[in-house]
């Protein structure tokens, strides 16, 4: 039970006004209420300015009025309390939230889509680029809609929450792809569904045997915990593989609410992870990054992604370098507990999917040494074993004699550079599609033909 010291934290008289400004009789009940912060949710310039009590300049607020026709507002008053008035423009809450015109340049680096999201998608709610696990769209809604978007196409869509028959389609699909063993449900935000619809969603994947993970990606703990009902836990507790993963991307979001949230998630046992866009002005800095995993680790959230900001239509002015993200994981490996590292990367453009980037600690080897650099700079050696027998790989498990019991065993056939380094696979080379100098062999070979016919 929350005391009245707690509920005071929780609803502090600040977040009274801004209750009662949007809600004349609004109490701590109502502010706590997941449903109440969604009908109250701020989708005008002119709530924002009253709320924030500000008078934007007319110029600014036909800049605001174009970004907004193009890319719609929506924030929940408890995110938006967040928001340090003092130092508005600066704030990093307000950035991931509020309009910014910059939002309508698009350079022609751009993409609607870069993820290529939609080209991988077999049946309308399911993405399935990677081998053995898909993104389930269960959800086109957000509570609060971020700026930095990647699908920021697909932001405020009207046909918003895809119904029980289009589910269907893509849970039909998982069942005919029994290699599909992880399923991320993402969306929009699948925790926007009622607890009834989600519950349903989850117990029909559950039921089918070959799936071993449930994924759910949402940012509720983040601009809206309350959506953390005991009812809601009640629910996702009888899922015994179930994973959230969720974004906070800045220490200033890691609130008392956030915390109880996600206390009450890692309570019944649910790991939890966090992904976080790399966003200039706003968290592209070391001690940023570093504070904000030390506060994530404490409250028993694994750092997961560092996401490199993506090429999608409307986020120039949130990307960095990636040289920035370097420095950042320059900082933090050997800098501070493994746990709390995150792993950078790029979802390559075109649907490539996740490309892991580190800064380079081999600085070179021999056939016996190989010359490694620590996070101080010190060189070290690492003797390589001197009499390794190679165990060649035929991929004959029974006649092995590393003990793998074949049901244990991944069925999955080579991919990549994987098949490369294998010793069953007779590849020599990998070779783009339209490699210009394989079409002109191709050519040579068909004119020979021609000639010898
Ligand atoms: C990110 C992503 C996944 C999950 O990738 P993990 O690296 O396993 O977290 C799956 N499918 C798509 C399309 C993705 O973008």
């Amino acid at each position: 039970m929350m005391g009245t010291k707690e509920k005071q934290k929780i609803f502090s008289n600040y977040r009274k006004k801004i209750a009662n400004i949007l809600d004349e009789n609004a109490t701590y009940s109502n502010w706590i209420d997941w449903k109440w912060q969604i009908k109250h949710s701020i989708t005008t310039i002119e709530q924002f300015q009253k709320l924030m009590e500000i008078e934007f300049s007319e110029e600014e607020i036909k800049k605001f009025e174009h970004t907004i026709e193009k890319f719609p507002l929506s924030i929940t008053p408890y995110y938006l309390s967040l928001i340090n008035k003092d130092n508005l423009f600066n704030d990093p809450v307000f950035k991931q939230s509020f309009l910014d015109e910059r939002e309508l340049i698009i350079t022609n680096r751009d993409i609607a889509d870069p993820l290529s999201e939609d080209k991988d998608s077999p049946v309308s709610c399911i993405t399935h680029r990677y081998p053995d696990r898909v993104l389930f769209l269960v959800s086109n809604v957000c509570s609060m809609y971020c700026r930095h978007c990647t699908r920021k196409r697909k932001v405020g869509d009207k046909d918003s929450i895809p119904n029980k028959e289009n589910i269907l389609k893509g849970i039909e699909y998982i069942k005919e792809h029994p290699e599909v063993r992880d399923v991320l449900l993402s969306g929009g935000d699948p925790l926007m569904l009622s607890d009834k619809y989600l519950e349903w969603i989850l117990d029909e994947i559950s039921k089918i045997p070959t799936v071993e993970v449930i994924r759910i990606g949402t940012r509720m703990p983040v601009v809206l915990p309350y959506r953390i009902t005991d009812k809601l836990i009640n629910i996702l507790k009888k899922y015994k593989n179930l994973w959230i993963n969720t974004h906070f991307n800045h220490p200033q979001e890691i609130t008392k609410s956030a915390k109880i949230a996600l206390n009450k998630l890692s309570e019944i046992g649910i790991p939890l992870g966090n992904q976080t866009v790399l966003l200039a002005e706003v968290n592209d800095c070391p001690r940023i990054i570093k504070s904000l995993v030390h506060k994530l680790v404490a409250n028993r959230v694994r750092p997961y992604y560092l996401y490199q900001c993506d090429l999608s239509e409307g986020l120039t002015h949130f990307r960095t370098p990636i040289g920035k993200g370097i420095e950042i994981m320059e900082s933090l490996i050997g800098h501070t507990s493994g746990f709390s590292v995150p792993t950078y990367v790029v979802d390559a453009p075109g649907g490539g999917g996740k490309i892991p980037i580190t800064p380079n600690y081999i600085v070179s080897w021999n056939t016996n040494k190989v010359v490694l650099r620590n996070y101080e700079g010190v060189l070290s050696i690492y003797q390589e074993p001197l009499n390794y027998a190679h165990n060649f790989c035929d991929r004959n498990c029974i006649d092995c004699k590393l003990e793998l019991h074949l049901a244990d065993g991944e069925e999955s056939h080579l991919i990549g550079i994987e098949k490369l380094l294998s010793d069953s696979d007779k590849s020599i080379s990998l070779i783009p599609e339209n490699n210009e100098r394989i079409k002109k062999r191709r050519i040579l070979r068909n004119n020979k033909k021609l000639i010898n016919d």
